[in-house]
């Protein structure tokens, strides 16, 4: 006997062994046990998820000798004819390769005749989507009026291209999406049945790459068994999908959480682009590391916040990518980013934070010392405030019409005039292209034109979130006495930082 492969082998027989569409199944089982069967059905749905084998089930189910029966005998001989593809007055019709006006007349001709063999003659119609309007015009003369011994079952994937006169002639079923658990129980069962030995982590990752289609799983675990020797690993598995192995995925996902931008950049130019994987396959495996750690932190009562907020992104990257004509250096970029988010906070710790800020200071520090001082110090006067945000406006205009790239990045500031200094106050650590953006020459040399544009004598001060701080150095240093000044006293205990130069300012 020929090979058959492992989705034909496996394809179900019964409505029992229909996997994933109970409400599909059910329906159709009680609708044959009261003799309700419609005279049309449309069955719609992702690809390879039984919408054409519940259509031979059917078939059979109202052909068979011991019928019409919710459960066809799969042994009298319209049964196996039917499997077979054999049976005189079941007819199966590829909408995909014959769109046209002839085959739905050739159909409605045929359909005008009773039975030769069978109880009914059943029409079975796949993609019918892609009929043409004239085919379709000609198919629903038919369902108008369709002779009783005639049943139309039609599958798509895409219902929404159904014309409404047809479906409101149909009993419209849809199927899901297999979960990927279904997939994997079923390809593990598989797998055991082919004698196929298989790690948890390989079926896994076949599960997931069959995108809850149980045949495309199926199509996959033959590529498996063709290739397989011995045990299968996962990493046997991703190298046949063409994914790059898990280490590679691991790393990246240690090195995003631990904020190395770079090391981040350079496994996925070098190990992902370099070696030519697949982008958007890559990123899957990522969203199921960071999908995996979440599940495994929330198990273990830990914070899962960050994973959650990784597994978010990526998922977020991944539909951009797929829409992107540069999806390498839309990830490259993206990648980076969130490697520079890696000190992601929670959300509520965020708020109270933004809550701490609103209260104490007003534009600028939260100052260790503020309970030294009963009362606080008072907040800033109202014309303060405003003229911060008015400076804040314009820096921001400013930079789009001539430092675009600048302003994401101060976005993310809070920018103030403060002692001398316009001051560019980071909410969260900022990355290293980000800071290194915000310290280039070009960017001070936009700053100072800006300051001097607004009339303010000022010079620039960067803050990346208290961890570190930069500012514009002066050309030359006119004693230390300005070190006793209080001022700065004071801004170098808010600032964490040191005097390197300083020189006093002229009066007004
Ligand atoms: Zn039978």
């Amino acid at each position: 006997m020929r090979y058959q492969v492992i989705a034909r082998r496996w394809r179900p027989k019964t409505f029992g062994e229909v996997v994933g569409q109970p409400h599909v199944v059910e329906t159709l089982m009680n609708a044959i046990q009261k003799g309700r069967v419609a005279h049309a059905y449309l069955f719609s749905g992702p690809r390879g998820v039984g919408k054409t084998s519940v259509a031979r089930i059917l078939a059979k189910a109202l052909n068979c000798l011991d019928g019409p029966t919710p459960y066809p005998c799969c042994r009298c001989g319209p049964c196996l004819e039917i499997a077979q593809g054999t049976f005189i007055d079941v007819l199966e019709m590829d909408a995909a390769s014959n769109r046209g006006i002839e085959e739905v007349r050739g159909l409605r001709e045929n359909v005008r005749y009773a039975p030769a063999q069978g109880r009914y003659k059943v029409y079975i119609i796949d993609e019918v989507h892609m009929l043409t309007e004239a085919a379709f015009n000609a198919l629903l003369k038919t369902l108008e009026e369709p002779p009783a011994h005639v049943v139309f079952i039609m599958a798509t994937t895409e219902a929404k291209r159904i014309p409404t006169t047809i479906l409101s002639r149909c009993q419209h079923f849809h199927f899901r999406p297999l979960p990927s658990g279904e997939v994997k129980r079923l390809l593990a069962k598989i797998a055991e049945a082919e004698g196929l030995d298989m790690d948890e982590e390989a079926l896994d990752l076949l599960a997931r790459a069959s995108g809850g289609s149980l045949r495309d799983g199926e199509m996959l675990l033959e590529q498996v068994v063709t290739s397989a020797q011995g045990r299968v690993s996962r990493d046997q598995v991703a190298q046949l999908l063409g994914l790059v192995e898990w280490e590679v995925v691991e790393e990246t996902y240690k090195a995003i959480l631990e904020g190395h931008d770079l090391r981040v950049l350079k496994l996925f130019q070098e190990q992902v682009v370099g070696r030519g994987f697949d982008v958007y396959g890559f990123l899957e495996e990522l969203a199921g590391t960071a999908r995996a750690r979440f599940l495994e932190a929330l198990g273990k009562g830990e914070e899962a916040f960050r994973h959650q907020t990784l597994l978010d992104l990526v998922l977020r990257l991944m539909e951009r990518v797929r829409r992107h004509p540069l999806p390498e250096v839309l990830t490259e970029m993206e990648l980076v980013r969130l490697a520079s988010l890696s000190h992601l906070v929670p959300l509520d710790e965020l708020v109270r934070r933004l809550e701490a800020l609103e209260v104490s200071e007003g534009p600028g520090v939260s100052p260790p010392q503020k309970k030294e001082r009963p009362g606080g110090r008072p907040r800033p006067s109202p014309s303060r405030r405003e003229e911060d945000q008015d400076l804040a406006r314009r820096l921001r205009d400013a930079a789009s019409q001539e430092q675009p790239s600048l302003t994401p990045i101060l976005d993310k500031c809070k920018i103030y005039l403060e002692d001398g200094y316009m001051v560019l106050e980071s909410r969260y650590k900022l990355g290293t292209f980000e800071r290194a953006r915000l310290e280039d020459e070009a960017t001070l040399d936009f700053f100072r034109r800006f300051l001097k544009g607004m009339g303010e004598e000022a010079r620039v001060k960067l803050k990346d979130n208290g961890e570190r701080v930069w500012e514009e150095e002066e050309e030359e240093a006119e004693g230390d006495s300005i070190l006793e000044d209080p001022r700065v006293q004071r801004a170098m205990v808010l600032f964490r930082g040191r005097v390197r130069k300083a020189k006093t300012q002229k009066e007004g």
